[in-house]
């Protein structure tokens, strides 16, 4: 868990700027990542940062400035043409393959690249009116030529919650059904409209695991790029540990896991698995492993 403030930043202040991209594009002290299908180049487990003139063809957004002052810019290039070959090109790799081998500045940056890439590709037209729309602020915003409503790359809450015993000695944990029922993880869910967080997470567990809350609270959250979420991570305490059982639909089995056996599976041991480092879900059994409140 993490209280700290970004080391990236945004630079807001830039994107007011008339034509800044072009202008950022012709520094050559400018750097971009470069994100296509999700994926970004890799080299030694290290996000690539190339120089504006190495791309040929993108959408582009200012992600803002590193800690070193340098500007960032997110190029997002266009899907691979079939034609070229289906040799899998091993230096592309998605947050997945890369959470936990890249720091979690790096980890940063790449969800926000990934999450601004998806909204440059999937939101070309006005959700009012189905008009073309044109970039703004260096991308963070588009403006409806036809309605001239605004638009802006919304994100989407999700809680995610660690449930344990009243006793706190055991945490209860899902197996999703499209996980192949080796894996178990936190319960999660998006946020309905117009529900409250604390709503979302009595809901959400109720639905999925069967078991009614004592009590919860915040502990954290992360932003996830798929499409662009904010998981809103909690820790609530069980009224009634025997209540548990799976929803059958998305969850296919509830357990609740002890300390050692939660030891075991984070040792990769086992018959149990764990979601992988860079997600909160990890982030949230791993703190109350450890006791962390
Ligand atoms: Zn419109």
């Amino acid at each position: 868990m993490t209280d700290q403030r970004s080391s990236l930043d945004r630079a807001a202040e830039l994107r007011e700027e008339p034509g800044v991209l072009d202008r950022l594009r012709a520094d050559p002290k400018t750097r971009v990542i470069a994100v296509r299908d999700g994926r970004v180049r890799v080299v030694d487990s290290a996000m690539l940062r190339v120089s504006p003139d190495d791309i040929v063809e993108a959408d582009w957004a200012l992600l803002g400035r590193d800690v070193d002052g340098t500007v960032l810019l997110l190029a997002s290039l266009p899907a691979e043409p079939a034609t070229v070959d289906s040799t899998p090109d091993e230096i592309w790799l998605g947050l997945r393959d890369l959470g936990g081998r890249i720091d979690p500045a790096e980890t940063e940056r790449l969800i926000a690249a990934i999450a601004v890439a998806g909204w440059l590709r999937d939101a070309a037209f006005c959700p009012r009116c189905g008009g073309a729309t044109e970039l703004r602020q260096a991308a963070w915003s588009r403006r409806c030529l036809v309605c001239e409503r605004d638009h802006f790359p919304r994100t989407d809450p999700a809680v995610i919650v660690a449930v344990e015993s009243a006793d706190g000695e055991r945490l209860l944990l899902g197996a999703n059904a499209n996980w192949g029922g080796r894996m178990y993880s936190c319960f999660a869910g998006f946020v309905e409209a117009g529900e409250s967080l604390e709503s979302t997470v009595h809901r959400e567990i109720e639905e999925e695991s069967g078991v009614t809350l004592a009590s919860l609270r915040y502990l954290s959250s992360q932003a996830w790029p798929f499409p662009r979420s904010l998981m809103v991570g909690f820790r609530a305490v069980v009224e009634d540990e025997a209540t548990a059982r799976p929803d059958g639909e998305e969850i296919i089995d509830v357990r609740w896991f002890t300390r050692d056996e939660i030891s075991t599976a984070l040792a990769g041991d086992g018959p149990v698995g764990l979601p992988g480092p860079a997600s909160i879900a990890r982030a949230l059994i791993v703190d109350w492993h450890e006791g962390r409140v």
